[in-house]
């Protein structure tokens, strides 16, 4: 195919994956973008091209249309949901990930049924309608735990939203959960593509059993959240292709995105970062690909770039999900070096993203934020 003055340009870029496909121009870059927004979805050999097209000049094209369609959408909303990292225990051994079991560093902590209905009070007086309850997968939280907190919080605070994290368990357990009065689960595919998968994760994990878990998470009724990290170790554009692929078939409502980091203490320390103008990219085509999704501007381009999460919402993200964990423990839940807002205190947190928000044209709305398709 061929490559005028710009797509030439392309390649000397910010780009990851190494490249033998199709070379785009600028303009059937735009013109692959306007079909990705008809048809809501590109074939494979096309959207890793696209991905590899990766510019300004068409994160510019992209950017505006993500916007466009998520004004149309959700206004000029930000959703928030009060993050809670109530254990940063984990029997996983994820190569990627700060709180791996193999890492004898890590500060390992666990928050009390007390220490959490404490730090949702605080999210309920500063404005929070959804708690995330999120942790490395503990065995320690029996599914009774996990259900007797659910019932707790449910009847402590009836108008909010409950949301777990916390890796992948039994359909049996998901159910249990979800009758207790869970409404939202976010499990991350990290990976849709299988050989991907097994360079990130060791042998005992599978891309097989989390997609389960997902389908399983859709089936009961909770509204979903899958994702993967940008720019993890060995990840080309083919598999963010096959990312793109699965979360349409999936159809979740909500895809979390944000660079891969290394930290320190895992096998991955010497690894690159992600970068942060492929995660805008991707943000704005998620958005052009399923306008209605809940897009989070995640901590982890906040930590990449100081102005990350502005940028993040001026790509097409919607959703904000600060830190209500004690502030004592905030940075023991390390998923990588050098993450930011472990400092303040939740009050903080929320003016100052407030002010972030405001600085972009768009503000924090009230209520549960839950998506757009589900009716309460
Ligand atoms: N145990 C839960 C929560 C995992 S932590 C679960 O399995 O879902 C939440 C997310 O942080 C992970 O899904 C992963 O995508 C992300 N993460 C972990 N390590 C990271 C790193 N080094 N850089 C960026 N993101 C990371």
């Amino acid at each position: 195919m061929k490559a005028d003055a710009d797509s030439m340009t392309w390649k000397t870029g910010e780009h990851t994956g190494v490249s033998e496909h199709m070379l785009l121009t600028v303009e059937q870059g735009k013109r692959l973008i306007d079909r990705l927004e008809q048809k809501h979805g590109l074939p494979m050999a096309e959207m890793t091209a696209l991905i590899d097209a990766n510019c300004p000049k068409l994160r510019d094209y992209v950017r505006l249309k993500a916007r466009e369609i998520g004004d149309r959408i959700y206004g000029k909303n930000i959703y928030i949901r009060g993050l809670i990292e109530f254990t940063n225990y984990c029997k996983n051994d994820c190569y990627y990930c700060g709180i791996r079991c193999s890492n004898t560093k890590a500060e390992r902590y666990r928050l009390s049924r007390e220490d959490i209905m404490a730090c949702c009070r605080e999210g309920k007086k500063l404005g929070f309608r959804t708690f995330v309850l999120q942790g490395g997968e503990d065995p320690y939280y029996t599914d009774d735990c996990i259900v007797d907190l659910i019932h707790q919080i449910r009847t402590a605070f009836p108008d909010c939203a409950i949301t777990l994290s916390i890796g992948e368990r039994e359909r049996e357990s998901y159910e249990r959960f979800w009758e207790a009065g869970a409404d939202r689960y976010l499990l991350r595919h990290e990976t849709a593509a299988e050989s991907h998968y097994q360079k990130l994760h060791p042998e005992n994990l599978s891309l097989k059993h989390r997609k389960r878990c997902l389908w399983n998470l859709k089936e009961i009724g909770y509204q979903t959240g899958c994702g993967f990290m940008v720019g993890s170790p060995g990840q080309t554009s083919e598999h963010l292709a096959e990312d793109f692929t699965f979360i349409r078939e999936l159809q979740p409502e909500m895809v979390g995105i944000g660079p891969f980091i290394p930290h320190s203490d895992t096998p991955f320390a010497e690894e690159t970062q992600g970068s942060m103008e492929l995660t805008l990219y991707l943000l704005s085509l998620l958005r052009i690909q399923q306008p209605d999704l809940l897009l989070p501007a995640t901590t982890a381009l906040a930590t990449i770039h100081p102005r990350g999460r502005e940028l993040g919402i001026e790509a097409g993200a919607n959703v904000v999900m600060p830190n209500l964990s004690p502030v004592g423990v905030r940075d023991k839940y390390a998923l990588y070096d050098g993450k930011v807002c472990t400092g303040e205190e939740a009050a903080e947190c929320r003016n100052c993203l407030e002010r972030r928000m405001e600085s972009v044209g768009y503000h924090i709305a009230v209520g549960r934020g839950d998506h757009r398709n589900i009716d309460f």
